[in-house]
């Protein structure tokens, strides 16, 4: 029930009308029974600053930031999370004194849903496929996680070099191995942890990966595709046909939502309500088999 009590909290974005998260937030406001709603906000490039402004004025208690906002929101923010800042997009807004603090929830969101798969990084071989937003926050994961090497692979390379290069400078560590896409066949013969961070295959072209050929995919032992619609992407298929076990990007989207849940309204969302949210969720976006 709305009543003068509700606090409000939502996420920008351009375009937000498929947003998933209002699903994510209202049904833990409704489990954990606090006075809560949140909603979508579709706001331009160009006025993301003054829509922070006013959602701070407005008293709201957090925002989330979606594509294209990312980067462009931490003009309108008071301070940022050093977490963040390294990777340079923040997903979240966290009220402070005197304005929105921000944060990037993505990546430890990403790092959440792989351990409830029991999915370890740590000392693990991993391909990256991609060097867009989404991959560079995972290059600074794998770093943070210590993982053994990064391949990690994109068309234009030029882009992972410099992702390549920052991770180095920020984090002392000299994991990333940057490669050209199509030199795939000279990674080492070895099995790989593979994520999937192109947008390659997103939903309506469903019939693609970034790699087609079949012979890439024996070295994988475990794919992890960032992209939930379809939740059975071509890469997930491929993996599968060669033994390997394949997950969809849904548990990133709904741990993200939960970390910022958790930030904002100063709580620890127990992994049973995390798992009942989740059925929500696949039930919303006619999932219904987990391989
Ligand atoms: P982005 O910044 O636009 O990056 C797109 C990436 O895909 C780039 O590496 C780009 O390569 C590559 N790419 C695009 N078309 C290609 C093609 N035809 N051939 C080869 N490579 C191609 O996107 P993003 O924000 O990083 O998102 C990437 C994916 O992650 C999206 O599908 C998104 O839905 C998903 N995602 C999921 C979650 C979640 O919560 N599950 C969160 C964030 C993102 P170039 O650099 O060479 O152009």
């Amino acid at each position: 029930m709305i009543d003068g009590h509700t606090r409000v909290c939502g996420v920008i974005g351009n375009p937000v009308e498929h947003t998933m998260s209002p699903a994510i937030h209202n049904a833990l406001a409704e489990k954990l029974s606090h006075n809560l709603v949140y909603v979508p906000f579709h706001v331009e490039t160009g006025e993301v600053a003054a829509a922070v402004k006013g959602a701070y004025a407005l008293n709201v208690l957090g925002m989330n930031v979606t594509v294209p906002h990312k980067k462009e929101v931490m003009e309108g923010i008071v301070e940022i999370d050093a977490l963040a800042e390294k990777i340079g997009a923040v997903n979240t807004l966290v009220r402070t004194k005197g304005g929105f603090k921000g944060y990037n929830t993505d990546m430890p969101g990403l790092y959440r849903a792989m351990c409830s798969e029991n999915i370890r990084m740590e000392g693990e071989d991993v391909i990256l496929l991609g060097a867009g937003g989404a991959a560079r926050a995972v290059a600074f994961l794998c770093a943070e996680k210590n993982v053994a090497k990064v391949y990690m692979l994109n068309r234009s390379v030029e882009k992972v070099r410099m992702i390549a290069q920052e991770v180095r400078e920020k984090t002392g560590k000299e994991c990333i191995c940057p490669m050209a896409l199509s030199d795939y066949p000279d990674l080492p013969d070895k099995k790989y942890l593979a994520i999937q961070a192109t947008s390659v295959g997103l939903f309506p072209d469903e019939d693609r990966a970034v790699i087609e050929d079949e012979a890439f995919y024996k070295k994988i032992h475990t794919g992890f595709d960032l992209i939930y619609r379809p939740s059975n992407t071509k890469f997930m298929k491929l993996v599968r046909a060669r033994g390997g076990k394949a997950y969809h990007g849904l548990k990133m989207l709904l741990y993200q939502g939960i970390i910022a849940y958790e930030l904002w309204n100063k709580v620890s969302v127990p992994e049973d309500l995390a798992g009942e949210v989740y059925e929500i969720l696949k039930e919303k976006m006619g999932i219904k088999d987990e391989g």
